[in-house]
């Protein structure tokens, strides 16, 4: 399988933003389909079933029908996103413990004084590594 890396579009960037908006005070959550190239092929924008706000569990329904729908296709889910709606833009200790995937990256969506970023990360062994803060997105949105 292709390497991921953590470059986003600049639309699959705003399509992981606008669903964190959406969610408000929840955070929101989501897989990043990649086609063979290890380019960024589609965000899948999931529902999140946690019962806790400040937590994040992919329905699994969807997240079943969004692996069949990316494989349909020929590609591969490489990275899953969620929102910080009240920061930090970095992983919660949770987010360590429970990677759904050592080998896909993390994306984190979180507010920033000055927009919205959405930041890469590895997860794995309990720890995480930083990949690289996507440009941020000044522009305001609903
Ligand atoms: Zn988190």
């Amino acid at each position: 399988m292709a390497i991921h890396g953590p470059t986003l579009p600049r639309l699959s960037r705003l399509e992981m933003i606008a669903h964190a908006v959406a969610a408000g005070d929840r955070e929101a959550c989501g897989l990043v389909g990649y086609d063979r190239h290890g380019s960024v092929a589609r965000v899948y924008c999931l529902s999140n079933v946690h019962a806790d706000p400040d937590k994040f569990l992919l329905d699994p329904a969807e997240h079943f029908a969004t692996i069949q729908a990316a494989e349909a296709k020929g590609w591969a889910i490489g990275a899953v996103f969620h929102s910080h709606p009240f920061g930090p833009p970095y992983p919660s200790p949770t987010d360590l413990t429970a990677p759904l995937d050592p080998h896909w990256i993390s994306f984190i969506v979180s507010p920033t004084s000055d927009g919205w970023q959405v930041t890469a990360f590895s997860i794995r062994d309990g720890g995480c590594t930083e990949l690289g803060v996507g440009e941020k997105t000044t522009q305001s949105l609903p």
